[in-house]
This record gives structure tokens, C-alpha cells and sequence, in this order.
């Protein structure tokens, strides 16, 4: 009897064996390479200006958080005037109007019929804290280049963009290129503080006039080179979605009174009890939809444990989300993330709270919505004396972009054409950008930086050191140069 048990447990072990092992061998990544079309043409990048120009562009310490001050606002003032000069071409041949400290560009295309499309990047920038100044290998708003890199506050987050965009305009202009579509540019002032009074009025402006792209590209992803190990090339994430906000209060109520003589239940074990409820219960997520787009076409590429696993997902797939929820960056695509980050109560050492509040931040995947979230929280807490209410006003998540539009090949393409060998996935932006705002006026949606980004190189963003390589910014005008020129009727 216990034979022929282990004689069938055995033909299963070998079948289940057999169907892992041809379901890993015929597992394929979708391709999201380009089909069917030319190289698109190339120019020739005077690196020398592009370098010379962002060194130039990060000396105007444009932080939109202190915008207030008008000292600060003399520095933005200082950048637009220095794009005039700078640019004459591009002011000689585009229409400008502002929103605000943000410029609207319009370089009329020679089909008027075609849809136009939308290019952007932002000039502000965060704040380099003095604090932190002595941290810094160069200070950040001097500019300075070496052999390989500029370096300042704003050369990742985003002048590259605002910078790329108009050498590579420039430098078209200057060998008499129309692009066949009309292409807008808008260099939004106030990206890091919501965007509102720029990408969103300039947005309000067009919208008006009726005036819908096919498609924007703004800021949001990159090539990352190793930040995912075991991947033989580098990965270009287009992103097609991003992702929303809500900040919730959690306030705990109770009687209060002195602490010699504290209750059972006081406001802030309440608090206490509920924060560690979030924290064990995360929003429920995992590889489908967007978050599934860009695993499936990057997991082919993994050694053989890896490709197993996301080969045979209808075995595997509660051990791959366990996997990847276990790390803070791959967690965050695959769920709406909780980050409790303020907490208040007594103002006394020895007076008990009547009220305890949490601040609690939510960046919400696009399968989620505000009330689903709110929904979640007050379910998790299940305290009648714990209220959950809004804080400031929520963002909702963007929706997903076409991953197979005319423009997304596009933006393969020129990907391909300016970094070699990487491969191209869809992906999700996990913070916010102004392309919130763009995809009010535009049929699709993407987020793309063209710039490498290495492992110790996240940090940078908004962080010390941030800095760009000299190899990405002639990558740069390169990409965005191809685009402009590849955007047919
Ligand atoms: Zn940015």
C-alpha cells in the first residue's frame, strides 16, 4: 500500500516537474521593442554647450518652496531670462506665453491636421539644507563640472529635462528643422510643491482652447543599471502610470487627566494599537495590472530560480509577492504603500492626551481609489474611538497609458537609438510629477528621464551629490532630438 502511495507521489513529482520545467522553457517577455520602423535619423550633440549650459542652468537656486521670498523669485525670473539668451534660436522660431513663472513653447509643426504632442520638464527645484551643505562633494548651486559629471541640486530633478529639451530644439533649429507636428513644451516652475499654479494653469490655458495631445512625456523613470541584480542588460522603465496621495489624520480620543492616575484605555495606546494594525495589515496588492506589465517583461531576462517562479505564477505566485513586498522599491509598485510620518499628543509630560493624532501618508496604486483607502484604514482599525479623516486635498491615481500607442513606439525607439542595448518596460512611477496635470490634455501619458541610474544613485534624487554624467546629457539631446524629429504626420 505505502508503495504504490509513493509510486504515485513520485509520477506527480515528475509530471508537476515537467509542466515547471516547459512552462519556464516557453516563457517569453512581451516585447515592447519597436516593430516595423526605420532607425530614426541622429544628430551630431555639441557636448561642450550642453555642459557648459547645465553648469550655467544649476547656478539659479530656483527652490520653488521658498518661492515666497523675493529673492528666490529674482532667481526664476533669472533662469527664463537666461533660456532667452541662451536659446535665441529657439525664441526666434517658437511662439511662448507664460502660466505664471511657466512657459508655454509652441513650435508650429508643417501638418496642421495631425494631433500635436507635448514635451516637458520642470526648472524648480528642492531645497539643499545648510545643514547638510558639508555632505556635499561640490556645492550644490555652483555648477561645477569635472571629467565625468555635473554636478548640483536640479541636474537629475529635472533640469536635464528642461536643458535636453532645448539644445535638442536648438540644435535642430540651427540646421532649419520644422517637425512635422506641432510640439508644445511647457517648463513648469512649481513641480515640487503640487505644480498647481504651473503645469496646472498652463494646462487650464490649453484646455480652454481645446488644444488635446496624442501623448506628453514629463519626468518619472530612467535606465536603471543594476538597480534590479541579475539582470545581463539595463532596464528602461517608460512609465504609464503614476501613482495618487492621501494623507490621512488618525486621531485618538479619551478622557485625559493626570498621569499618576492613567485608565486602562488612554489616546495614545489607542494610537498605538491602530499604527501597528496599518503597519501589519499593508493594502492588499500584487502582480496584476500595471505592477504585472513590468515584472512580466523584465522576469524573462532573470537567472533560472527567478525565470522558474514567474514562469509558473499559477504555482508561485503568493511566494513572488512575498518576495517582492519583503523590499521598500518593489513593495511600492506592487501596492498603495503606508508611511506614517507625523504623530502628536500631549504637549506635558505628565498631563494624559484627550486626543492623539497620526499622520499617515498613502501613495496609491492605480487599481486603488481615495475612498477604497479610507475604506481599508477604518476597516483595519476597527476602533469606535479612533476616527480616520482627510488630510489636505488627495490626488487620485493617473490613469494607465497605452504601452502599444504610435508614441510609446516612439519613445522606444529613440530609447534604443541613444542607449544601445536595454530592455523596455512599462512601468509605474510611485511619486507624484506634473504629469498629473498633462494627462488632462493628452490621449497618453508617459514618464521617462533619459539618464542611467546605478544603484547608489537613487539617493541623489532630492538627496546629496545629485549630479548628471556627462555621457547622459549628450544621451539626452540625443533622445529627445530623435523624438522631435521622429514625430510624423
Ligand atoms: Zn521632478
Amino acid at each position: 500500500m505505502i508503495k504504490k502511495v509513493l509510486k504515485y507521489l513520485g509520477l506527480a513529482l515528475v509530471a508537476l516537474i515537467a509542466v515547471l520545467a516547459v512552462k519556464t522553457a516557453l516563457y517569453k517577455a512581451p516585447n515592447y521593442a519597436p516593430t516595423g520602423r526605420d532607425d530614426l535619423a541622429t544628430v551630431n550633440v555639441n557636448v561642450e554647450r550642453i555642459v557648459s549650459n547645465m553648469g550655467q542652468a544649476v547656478t539659479f537656486e530656483t527652490v520653488a518652496h521658498h518661492l515666497a521670498d523675493p529673492l528666490v523669485e529674482g532667481q526664476f525670473l533669472g533662469f527664463l531670462e537666461w533660456i532667452e539668451a541662451t536659446y535665441p534660436g529657439v525664441h526666434a522660431v517658437m511662439s511662448r506665453e507664460m502660466a505664471n513663472l511657466t512657459p508655454i513653447y509652441r513650435w508650429e509643426g508643417k501638418n496642421q491636421d495631425a494631433q500635436p504632442v507635448l514635451m516637458t520638464g520642470h526648472y524648480d527645484v528642492v531645497p539643499a539644507p545648510d545643514a547638510e551643505r558639508d555632505r556635499w562633494e561640490h556645492a550644490p548651486f555652483a555648477g561645477v563640472t569635472d571629467a565625468e559629471f555635473v554636478w548640483g541640486r536640479g541636474t537629475i530633478d529635472d533640469k536635464i529635462g528642461v536643458v535636453g529639451l532645448l539644445e535638442a530644439a536648438e540644435t535642430l533649429i540651427a540646421g532649419g528643422f520644422q517637425p512635422e507636428r506641432t510640439i508644445y513644451f511647457i517648463f513648469g516652475h512649481d513641480e515640487e510643491i503640487g505644480g498647481q499654479k504651473g503645469a496646472g494653469t498652463a494646462v487650464d490655458m490649453l484646455a480652454e482652447r481645446g488644444v488635446q495631445m496624442e501623448w506628453s512625456l514629463d519626468e518619472g523613470s530612467m535606465v536603471l543599471d543594476d538597480v534590479l541584480p541579475g539582470l545581463p542588460a539595463p532596464v528602461a522603465s517608460i512609465n504609464v502610470a503614476e501613482k495618487g496621495y492621501v494623507t490621512l489624520n488618525i486621531t485618538a480620543k479619551a478622557t485625559g487627566g493626570h498621569s499618576s492616575l492613567p485608565p486602562a484605555d488612554t489616546a495614545v495606546g489607542a494610537l498605538a494599537v491602530a499604527i501597528e494594525r496599518l503597519m501589519a495589515n499593508p493594502v492588499p496588492g500584487g502582480l496584476t495590472d500595471a505592477s504585472a506589465e513590468f515584472f512580466d517583461s523584465v522576469a524573462p531576462e532573470f537567472g533560472l530560480a527567478e525565470r522558474v517562479l514567474f514562469a509558473n505564477q499559477w504555482l508561485f505566485r503568493p511566494v513572488l509577492e512575498g518576495i517582492l513586498s519583503g523590499s521598500g522599491p518593489t513593495n511600492a509598485m506592487l501596492r498603495t504603500t503606508t508611511a506614517p510620518t507625523m504623530l502628536q499628543a500631549s504637549l506635558t509630560e505628565n498631563v494624559l492626551p484627550t486626543e492623539a493624532v497620526a499622520v499617515v501618508n498613502f501613495r496609491i496604486h492605480p487599481r486603488d481609489t481615495v475612498e477604497s483607502i479610507v475604506a481599508h484604514v477604518e476597516t483595519v482599525i476597527d476602533n469606535p474611538n479612533v476616527a480616520v479623516s482627510l488630510r489636505g486635498n488627495p490626488t487620485h491615481p493617473s490613469p494607465v497609458s497605452s504601452a502599444q500607442s504610435e508614441g510609446f513606439q516612439l519613445l522606444a525607439q529613440a530609447t534604443l537609438g541613444a542607449f544601445g542595448d536595454v530592455i523596455l518596460v512599462p512601468g509605474l512611477t510611485v511619486a507624484g510629477t506634473d504629469s498629473k496635470h498633462f494627462s488632462k490634455i493628452s490621449d497618453d501619458s508617459y514618464r521617462f528621464n533619459p539618464m542611467t541610474f546605478g544603484p547608489d544613485d537613487l539617493s541623489r534624487i532630492h538627496g546629496i551629490n545629485e549630479r548628471v554624467s556627462i555621457a547622459d546629457l549628450e544621451r539626452a539631446v540625443q533622445f529627445y532630438a530623435q523624438i522631435m524629429m521622429g514625430v510624423d504626420g
